[in-house]
């Protein structure tokens, strides 16, 4: 009889699986594949991978900016792969050791809620049960497609598969215009292909500062990536040697297609509705005090649970709150309030907290205050001066929500992480002092600027 036994070890459950240490609690992880989840195996790490590559590309492409003389570069693809593939392995190693340092039992096959207990299924079919006091859901979530467009692995691809092309895509349409749309779409026309997104609604990033967006459009536009935002695209044509995408009156042939049209919960065929756990469209409801579901002793973490963000980093947190509470009855609610979000785009685009447009939707009176990188010494230093950061806060109140764009951006929207958590006073947050000359000097700009006295 294990304490908790949790299925799925994507960041979600090995985080709960990590964290139960702290409390002398047994656990049992069950996984199917290798333990990593989306992040590790298919998502963020793998990804940021090829942003790096993209990255190094970049800066060699361009250093006789820099007064550096290099043959141009050229794209070694299965190089860069192998690298992707060293980092995934790496991590995932480090991970199956520091699970087995804690004392974690992963119990490899697919488990289902069956009794009050967890069922096992092998890979042979065998079946077995693990009984536990709790059980943590933590199965995460599978790329969405849309109409007309099959995912067949090699002309209509996902995240899934792109990630793993063998060879250089020469053209590549990429359908939706969110995170994972904006993030291949950098890294591959950052690398010499020619990229054609297509987004829905009238702006890529939706929900995103436009300011932020614009600085985006322009590198987009630098590497002859066509956006077309606010566009339905009709069903594929799977030619011999390609693709037809239609949109409007006009089409478009490519390569391969990639659908980045938002991610589903894994939540069918585990016994979740028969063990009395409520779902929202396909999501698990839980209480967010807590991270339980209807059904006692059930709890829900990571990509499955209703109305929060996908995101790794909310996965842990969560994980970390249903330990919380099945080892001390107590609760560590998540702060949905102040989670970081970032596209790992060439510039990064990183937010915390409301929009300008956000804030004002929910009627509040606000101050907003923001300033470009032009300015910015080390930014001009770096070549990357195409940035913004943006500020929002109650009017005589608090910052309630801020936006970085530029170089460095998902590092730099920590700082303002805890001003948003600590709804600290613009004037409180401006009196303390950036290191000069530093990119995070824009911030401190900024909260001069929103404290009612600027400097620059
Ligand atoms: P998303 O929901 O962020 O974006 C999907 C986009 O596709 C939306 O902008 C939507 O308007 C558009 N869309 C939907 N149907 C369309 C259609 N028929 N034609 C054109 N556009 C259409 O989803 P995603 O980018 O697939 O990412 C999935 C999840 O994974 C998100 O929750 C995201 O936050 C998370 N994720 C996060 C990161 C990160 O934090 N850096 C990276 C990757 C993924």
């Amino acid at each position: 009889m294990y304490d908790v036994a949790i299925i799925g070890g994507g960041p979600g459950g090995y985080a709960a699986a990590l964290y139960a240490h702290n409390f002398g609690l047994t656990v049992a992880l069950v996984e199917k594949d290798q333990v990593g989840g989306t992040c590790l195996l298919r998502g963020c790490i793998p990804a940021k991978s090829w942003l790096q590559t993209a990255e190094v590309y970049s800066t060699v492409a361009e250093s006789a900016d820099f007064g550096v003389v290099s043959a141009p570069p050229q794209v070694d693809w299965p190089a860069a792969l192998a690298r992707k593939q060293k980092v995934v392995t790496g991590l995932v190693n480090g991970l199956s050791g520091l699970l087995e340092s804690r004392n974690v039992d992963v119990i490899d096959g697919y488990g289902r809620l069956v009794d009050g207990g967890v069922e096992v299924m092998a890979a042979d079919g065998a079946t077995h049960r693990v009984e536990a006091r709790n059980v943590i859901i933590a199965t995460g979530s599978v790329p969405r497609t849309i109409p007309g467009y099959d995912i067949d692995g090699t002309r209509v691809v996902t995240s899934d598969q792109a990630l793993d092309w063998s060879a250089q895509p020469s053209r590549v349409a990429v359908i939706g215009g969110g995170v994972i749309g904006c993030e291949f779409a950098s890294f591959l026309s950052d690398l010499g292909t020619k990229v054609h997104l297509f987004e829905a609604l009238d702006s890529l990033l939706p929900g995103t500062e436009p300011e932020a967006v614009k600085v985006l459009e322009r590198r987009f536009k630098k590497k002859k990536v066509k956006v077309h935002t606010g566009t339905m695209v009709g069903p594929a044509q799977v030619t011999a040697d390609g693709v037809v995408v239609p949109y409007g009156d006009d089409s478009v042939e490519v390569e391969v297609v990639l659908v980045a049209v938002g991610r589903a919960p894994v939540t069918s065929d585990l016994g979740l509705e028969e063990a009395g756990v409520t779902l929202d469209a396909g999501f698990v409801v839980v209480d967010r005090d807590t991270m339980q579901t209807s059904a006692p002793g059930v709890y829900a973490v990571g990509d499955i649970v209703a109305g929060v963000p996908q995101l790794a980093h909310a996965g842990f947190a969560e994980g970390i709150s249903a330990i919380t509470h099945i080892a001390t009855a107590g609760i560590a609610p998540v702060d949905y309030r102040a989670i970081p979000l970032v596209a790992y785009t060439h510039p990064e685009i990183a937010s915390v907290g409301l929009t300008e447009a956000g804030a004002r939707e929910t009627g509040i009176d606000i101050d907003v205050s923001s300033h470009g990188m032009r300015g910015v010494g080390r930014a001009i230093i770096q070549g990357q001066t195409g940035g913004v950061v943006k500020i929002i806060s109650e009017k005589e109140g608090p910052i309630i929500g801020a936006t970085v764009a530029g170089p460095g951006a998902g590092d730099m929207i920590h700082e303002l992480m805890y001003v948003v958590a600590w709804e600290a006073l613009p004037a409180e947050a401006a009196a303390f002092i950036h290191a000069h000359p530093t990119v995070s000097e824009a911030i401190g700009e900024t909260l001069l600027t929103a404290s009612g006295k600027s400097l620059h």
